[in-house]
């Protein structure tokens, strides 16, 4: 598709490349939107010629235009999506050879740090947990072997901010490959191909579909290379995405910026509830001047996200009370759709990380802000509170 103008980010804006990139209108109809193409083999015209496409796990024609526009989000050069943000994570890991090591940061997504220590990890691969913000820490870390940096910023649910030029400076001084986990910024907020990143990861399941109703996972590569042996992988191993998922994301992809702007809006009015609540003992949001992240968030985001995290005073029995004590918030796992939630990370989503160097506090609640009128949100949430 190399002739589709609307993939380029240097003659087309962000929400121009969202509706268009990877999506000409179809050439049989003119239909304006995608069509799912449900078809699992393509006819060929001789022997191995075919118009791209021969059967269904390997290539995909709607899968194909969420995979292009997506990359041109990200401003990467290949794009390929995946049944889930674990799939995703899983392909880029199977890069990985007995003996080798990887570092990850010490608040991973409890389900990226489940996999490597308990699926990957067994098969002869060592990793190691650090504060990615301590660049001590992180010089410590290397070994001989070390391949791979895993990053994830903000992370989840501390919304630490890591800064990616930093350590893409670090992991390419070292011969290894950054991988940024960049579900919570989305390519609206932060593009990190361009700070440096090899590869980056999502859990499109989150904003980038952003209706709670599909799950997905995708990666974006510059390098030629990389991107035909994660091709190899999604091809061989076959998690992938049905030609339903991708249009449903696609069709999420379109509004991501207007959903994330208001997002962003009701979060900055949440927070400000929050720090004039006594209840609330420490609000972690990156686009607080007193945040440990905030200026590294300033540099590499455009906003400061959605995603609100905070410790209630008086511990753990009052944190869950809190979480099953809105309305309007809904208690429930996963993040980064229209409505909003409420949750316990250590009790849920969490929970697999006791024990670990990624244990969170148990009096921490994570908020994801959704689009409701702001009024509504803050009366739940103020109420809530207040009944503690
Ligand atoms: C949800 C999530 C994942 C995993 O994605 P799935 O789509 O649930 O498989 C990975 N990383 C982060 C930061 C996530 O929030």
């Amino acid at each position: 598709m190399a002739d589709d103008q609307f993939l380029d980010a240097n003659r087309f804006g962000f929400e121009t490349r969202a509706i268009r990139a990877g999506q000409p209108h179809d050439p049989a109809s003119g239909a304006v939107v995608t069509p799912i193409s449900m078809a699992t083999t393509f006819a060929q015209h001789g022997v191995g010629e075919h118009r791209g496409f021969e059967y269904g796990r390997t290539g995909n024609p709607t899968r194909k235009a969420l995979e292009e526009c997506l990359a041109s989000l990200e401003q990467a050069d290949h794009g390929l999506a995946f049944a889930s943000g674990m799939s995703a994570t899983d392909a880029i890991l199977r890069r990985l050879r007995p003996g080798d090591h990887l570092v990850l940061g010490d608040d991973a997504y409890g389900g990226t740090f489940r996999l490597i220590s308990k699926i990957i990890a067994p098969m002869g691969i060592s990793w190691t947990a650090v504060d990615l913000t301590d660049a001590d820490a992180l010089a410590a870390a290397w070994t001989d072997t070390t391949r791979l940096v895993w990053v994830e910023t903000p992370t989840n649910p501390l919304l630490t901010v890591i800064d990616i030029e930093a350590v893409a400076a670090a992991a390419h001084a070292h011969d290894a490959l950054l991988v940024v986990d960049n579900t919570f910024a989305t390519p609206y907020l932060q593009q990190p191909i361009t700070l440096g990143a090899d590869f980056v990861v999502h859990s499109t399941t989150k904003y980038c579909g952003g209706h709670s109703d599909v799950v997905g996972g995708f990666v974006a590569v510059n390098d030629d290379g990389l991107a035909e042996e994660l091709a190899f992988v999604q091809n061989g191993v076959g998690a992938v995405p049905s030609p339903f998922d991708a249009y449903l994301t696609l069709r999420g992809l379109k509004t991501l910026s207007v959903r994330l702007d208001r997002q962003c809006d009701n979060a900055e009015r949440v927070v400000e509830l929050l720090q004039g609540h006594d209840a609330v003992s420490e609000v972690l949001y990156p686009g607080l001047a007193e945040h440990r992240g905030h200026a590294a968030a300033a540099k590499q985001m455009k906003r400061f996200g959605a995603m609100v995290s905070f410790r209630v005073g008086a511990g753990r029995d009052a944190a869950m009370r809190l979480a099953a004590g809105t309305t309007v918030f809904t208690l429930a796992e996963s993040l980064g759709a229209v409505e909003s939630l409420i949750e316990h990370p250590g009790a849920m989503t969490h929970l697999s990380a006791e024990g670990s160097p990624l244990e969170v506090p148990d009096d921490l609640i994570r908020l994801s802000v959704g689009i409701e009128a702001v009024d509504d949100l803050l009366l739940d949430l103020g109420r809530a509170l207040d009944a503690l």
